[in-house]
């Protein structure tokens, strides 16, 4: 081929072996030499567009709380300093199941994407929000949503509006003794819209939002970070999905694109917590089943402390199959990480 000018030769041949990127399914992303992951710290860097914490094994029972045993935590790699966020703009949502939320929009020093808090209970208060910025009018801090009590047309003052405030139906008191839901979510078109039975991120994000509805909930938030595939973005999300019907199960996948099978961190998230109060002893009880994000959503100095684990069960599982996801792709995916994941339920 060489013998032939520029020209003549747009096919070139296959490289040798060795110097090919060969996956190694055993690798650690710091150990990928040839193509070293993205910087991650903006959270969920990049995930298997079916994730262990999306995802669970096939035990049939109804979650329970877990406690945490420190000493069963895995050592994981952590930032040192958190991102600095601040929460932009928030407004009330009423909900087609009759909750309302309140749906915090922040902004961050490492990516420019617009990550989300869903706020249950309206005695949840984000620092950044509540500040007072330099200026503002009252009409600006209503406007993005500094302001107690609700909103009504005429109001003039965003302070003291509400005798309730800061939570209208229960005691303030009991409140502070139960540590509220926390779930970190991260976003997926497929499952969340386009109402793909691949996963069953569009289930857990309803059974999150409902269990920090419920009567006797004293609220929660889920973070909901813009990681579409947890930071592959679509594109490569629909690859691994091709490759999965090509017979590569979900980790194969992602590590067959170059990408980890999970190099996440949770640091925006940590940091939006921290803002909404979340910080402190009283601490959060944590929706998931991957025991690793208990300690990855902590922060480096443990500025959140998760007092229990609250496991996510598929709902096709509590119901023997009545409700829930039915596909044969969630059943193989399941498998996969049952095999390949440390998730637990219960
Ligand atoms: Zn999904």
């Amino acid at each position: 081929m060489s013998d032939l000018p520029s020209h003549l030769s747009p096919v070139y041949a296959p490289a040798p072996l060795s110097s090919r990127h060969i996956p190694d399914f055993s690798l650690t992303p710091d150990s990928r030499g040839a193509s070293p992951p993205p910087p991650n710290l903006i959270s969920p860097a990049f995930t298997p567009p079916l994730t262990p914490e999306s995802h669970t094994p096939a035990i049939v029972h109804d979650p329970q709380p877990v406690p945490i045993d420190p000493a069963a935590q895995k050592p994981q790699k952590l930032l040192q300093t958190l991102p600095e966020v601040e929460c932009i703009v928030r407004a009330r949502i009423p909900t087609v199941t009759g909750a309302e939320m309140y749906l915090h929009v922040y902004t961050n020093n490492v990516d420019n994407k617009e990550h989300l808090a869903i706020v249950f209970g309206s005695h949840i208060r984000s620092k950044s929000m509540y500040a007072v910025r330099p200026g503002e009018t009252e009409r600006d801090r209503m406007i993005r949503g500094a302001y107690e009590g609700r909103l009504h047309p005429g109001r003039l003052s965003s302070r003291t509006e509400s005798k309730s405030w800061p939570h209208p139906a229960k005691d303030p008191d009991a409140l502070k003794e139960i540590p509220p839901l926390v779930r970190i979510h991260s976003e997926c078109y497929t499952g969340e819209t386009a109402w793909s039975a691949r996963c069953d991120c569009g289930e857990q994000l309803d059974e999150a939002a409902r269990l920090m509805s419920l009567p006797d909930s004293n609220g929660g938030v889920i973070v909901y970070l813009r990681q579409e595939g947890r930071g592959i973005g679509l594109g490569e999300k629909l690859k691994a999905y091709n490759l999965q019907d090509l017979g590569s199960d979900t980790v194969e996948a992602n590590l067959l694109l170059r990408h980890p099978a999970d190099a996440r961190s949770y640091g925006l998230a940590t940091a939006m917590l921290l803002d909404l109060g979340f910080g402190g002893n009283r601490g959060i009880r944590l929706l998931t089943n991957n025991p690793d994000k208990v300690r990855a959503v902590e922060g480096p100095h443990q500025e959140i402390v998760v007092k229990q684990r609250v496991p996510m069960v598929p709902l096709a599982w509590k119901t023997g199959g009545v409700r829930g996801i039915h596909s044969e792709e969630i059943e193989g995916y399941l498998q996969a990480k049952i095999g390949k994941m440390g998730h637990m339920i219960g």
